[in-house]
């Protein structure tokens, strides 16, 4: 560790070094997950608008067929995980804690597995950089450590605020989690040749991978990967949560802070997940888009814990039966402890982000009562941020969110490191997600009432624009009526003053 420091100057002061609990789970060899009879494939599976179905009820689709079309400027298409017939498009519960549902096109598997036609490159490096962002779009590449961010928006990004250097995240910081760590023991030379695709497309000199000190057999793994690529650098990192998390890994392997209003790319870096990159080389090299993923099976309610290769929309359920069920699990969780989404039943599937799938048992799900702040300041000693949790929760509890949002409220990740060392077990997170929720429910009335204030200001200028140019055209139609008039009166006298003449020299 002493070599470490020197390496990297100083330990971070800031998070926590909880019990990782990646093992067994990270040591099982990874086990394909027999295909599922149905899937459900949600059109919500990353950031941005939800993509658009082009496919109808009854028709037959080939594993890798697009199924549903990005829909805007940041979304995804969604492509069938498998062969079979579209057997529904509707809704289904969301995995998300309130039970809330989502729509989603469920596919019947035929079994066969069959693939559609791809269209493989034999040299990326040979495309333009658009190119391998418009593969990489069509693909469905999504940030796949959690973010779910459409992986070629962050490329063209890039490219655009010239990033000199590619981060690629090895860390998987959080407890239990062992996707990526399978994915750099098991397909070393996919990750490194995706992101060597990664740098090439948005121009970056170098890459700089992160990996936590707890994997060495990863470590080891990318070490050869990427030992013939100069440019390629491998960096380990102390295990401490959240390293995992972009900023705190820029910081560490730079010594750049990535100011809290900025993007990565802002300081010269673009951060992309291990996996992300397997993703963007078989989207590239191979021509596959993403319809399946590495998926962590933990927790003390299972017997086999491990990692599995799921198609995406795969049902919970069939992975918790894979993994040997030992107890009614006491909680079901998608991701990780610290930042993972308590999932309201097991029904729901398994989606482009889905890191791991955690079947709690009661000792693990055990949620100890709070007490009084004892102001011992663990929770502000834990922040990576360097935020005030103590009084933004205190501000949090007596409903004066200004004046949370005013110590920096917004900056908060919700890693979880407060939380975790409370000795008194205050919800902290909850205070801190419940507040943000309020607070952008709030901006969202806002804009919502400052738009239709600005329309109906525009109206009543409009009105008082139409008004105005209807008196004015009224008023010069008068002027012409009355020109008319005046000209009319004067052709009359005209007129009978020669009639009168004309009779005067008649009767002369
Ligand atoms: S860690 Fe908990 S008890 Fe200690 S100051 Fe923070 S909120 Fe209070
Ligand atoms: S305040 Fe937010 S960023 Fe800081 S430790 Fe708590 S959850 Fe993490």
């Amino acid at each position: 560790m002493r070599i470490l420091e020197k390496i990297l100057g100083r330990r971070p002061h800031w998070g926590v070094h909880p019990d990782d609990h990646k093992r067994p789970a990270a040591d099982a060899p990874l086990r394909s997950l027999p295909l599922p009879e149905v899937l459900h494939v949600p059109l919500q599976q990353h950031v941005g608008n939800p993509a658009r179905p082009v496919v109808l009820v009854g028709e037959r689709v080939l594993k890798g067929d697009l199924i549903a079309e990005p829909n805007g400027n940041i979304s995804a298409p969604v492509h069938a995980p498998t062969s079979g017939w579209i057997s529904a498009i509707g809704e289904i519960t969301a995995a998300h804690p309130s039970g809330l549902s989502q729509l989603a096109i469920t596919i019947t598997a035929d079994g066969a597995d069959a693939w559609c036609e791809r269209v493989p490159v034999a040299d990326p490096f040979a495309l333009a950089p658009e190119e391998i962002s418009r593969r990489t779009a069509a693909a469905g590449v999504v940030g796949l450590g959690g973010a779910t961010f459409p992986a070629a928006v962050k490329f063209n990004l890039g490219r655009r605020l010239q990033v000199g250097t590619l981060i690629v995240n090895g860390g998987e910081c959080e407890p239990y989690l062992s996707s990526d760590d399978r994915m750099m023991r098991d397909r070393a030379a996919e990750v490194v040749d995706g992101l060597r695709i990664v740098m090439h497309a948005i121009g970056a000199r170098e890459a700089l991978i992160g990996i936590e000190d707890n994997k060495p057999q990863a470590i080891a793994a990318m070490r050869v990967a990427a030992a013939a690529f100069g440019n390629v650098q491998l960096r380990v990192v102390p295990a401490r949560y959240p390293m995992g998390s972009d900023k705190q890994l820029i910081q560490t392997l730079t010594g750049k802070e990535v100011p809290a209003d900025a993007r990565a790319a802002e300081v010269g870096v673009l951060v992309h997940n291990v996996s992300t990159c397997a993703a963007v080389h078989r989207a590239v090299r191979r021509g596959e888009p993403l319809v399946e993923r590495i998926v962590t099976l933990n927790g003390g309610a299972l017997t086999r814990p491990g990692n599995v290769l799921a198609p995406i929309g795969t049902p919970v359920v069939d992975l918790l039966r894979f993994a040997g069920v030992s107890e009614r699990p006491a909680r079901l969780v998608l991701g990780g402890p610290m930042m993972g989404i308590v999932l309201p039943h097991a029904r729901v599937p398994i989606v482009k982000g889905a890191s791991g799938i955690l079947a709690f048992d009661a000792a693990e799900a055990r949620t100890p009562p709070a007490g009084p702040c004892i102001r011992c300041g663990s929770c502000t000693r834990a922040c990576p941020m360097g935020l005030l949790p103590l009084e933004m929760a205190s501000r949090i509890g007596v409903g004066d969110l200004d004046s949370a949002a005013g110590l920096g409220l917004s900056d908060c990740i919700g890693c979880g490191c407060c939380a975790y060392v409370c000795p008194a077990h205050i919800p902290l997170v909850q205070f801190f997600s419940h507040a943000k929720g309020e607070l952008s429910a709030r901006e969202r009335s806002r804009l919502r009432n400052d738009a239709t204030r600005r329309l109906a200001e525009d109206r009543a200028a409009r009105l008082a624009r139409e008004a105005q140019e209807k008196a004015a055209a009224n008023a010069r139609r008068k002027a012409e009526r009355d020109a008319a008039k005046a000209a009319v009166g004067g052709g009359s006298r005209l007129l009978s003053t020669r009639i009168a003449d004309t009779t005067s020299e008649a009767a002369t």
